[in-house]
């Protein structure tokens, strides 16, 4: 990222990894790191039921606590779901929400994120919502096509002040995971777009103050080159997240090769 005044935003997705001693202990290290680094945004996702655990042993600190989904409902018989309601009262601030696993493995589409970003947003949660294309998508010459889709339908009805504090992550399916990272002019080609269509859908000055961050096979090896491009805020990092070590090294972006 160049200078302006969108300040670096790195947060670590656990997805479905840890036990709640474990996500405590590497709460508490990440805890020390972010502390010291006032000049970046840190967040952790663990799992729902290490949410409270860490919520209570890093509270008043800088590092912020995000769940990983919610269902759009605030009760109701819905087992095994948990609403945004409840995320909030473990002591949450931020969701991920549509991230590709759960569109793919659980079949989330841009019309259930819509209303998970709603119910998030009804709580004071903040959203983080991930879009992304396919290989295949890409190869066919769909990316853009479907990132304004999956933008245009998840923000559906939302105004731009209730979406002030949006973050926006961009995770092309084919780098999740799978030690495949677009490279980074791929990456600001796409950010660039995913800002101007912000703009187009709401207007210039939300659109300059969004965070677009990104995400896929993100490691301290790649992230210096990654946050030097102009329209990308930051990362949202999975495999990497899960040692301290690497997510402090991502941290220190400015000090990698
Ligand atoms: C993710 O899960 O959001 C992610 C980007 O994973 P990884 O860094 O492991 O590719």
């Amino acid at each position: 990222m160049t200078e302006n005044s969108r300040k670096p935003f790195i947060a670590g997705n656990w997805k479905m990894h840890n036990t709640i001693k474990e996500s405590v202990n590497l709460a508490l290290e990440i805890t020390e790191k972010a502390n010291s680094k006032p000049e970046v945004d840190v967040m952790i996702a663990p799992v729902f039921t290490a949410l409270n655990p860490v919520h209570l042993n890093i509270k008043n600190t800088r590092t912020l606590l995000c769940a990983q989904d919610c269902h759009w409902e605030d009760k109701g018989a819905f087992t095994g779901a948990v609403s945004a309601q409840q995320v909030k009262d473990a002591g949450a601030t931020h969701i991920i929400l549509g991230h590709s696993e759960r569109r793919s493995l659980f079949a989330d589409t841009n019309e259930i994120v819509n209303k998970k970003i709603k119910s998030a947003l009804s709580v004071q949660l903040t959203p983080i919502l991930c879009i992304g294309e396919t290989l295949q998508q890409r190869e066919q010459n769909q990316t853009n096509d479907v990132l304004a889709q999956q933008i245009t339908q998840s923000l559906k009805d939302l105004s731009p002040e209730s979406i002030s504090g949006l973050i926006i992550a961009y995770e092309p399916v084919w780098a999740i995971g799978t030690g495949k990272t677009a490279t980074p002019e791929q990456a600001q080609q796409t950010h660039k777009f995913v800002r101007e269509h912000i703009a187009e859908l709401y207007n210039a000055n939300l659109a300059q103050k969004i965070r677009i961050i990104y995400g896929g096979s993100v490691k301290p090896e790649n992230i210096k080159a990654i946050m030097e491009c102009e329209d990308i805020d930051g990362a949202l990092v999975g495999g990497a997240s899960l040692k301290a070590d690497s997510f402090i090294k991502i941290i220190d972006f400015r000090e990698q090769n």
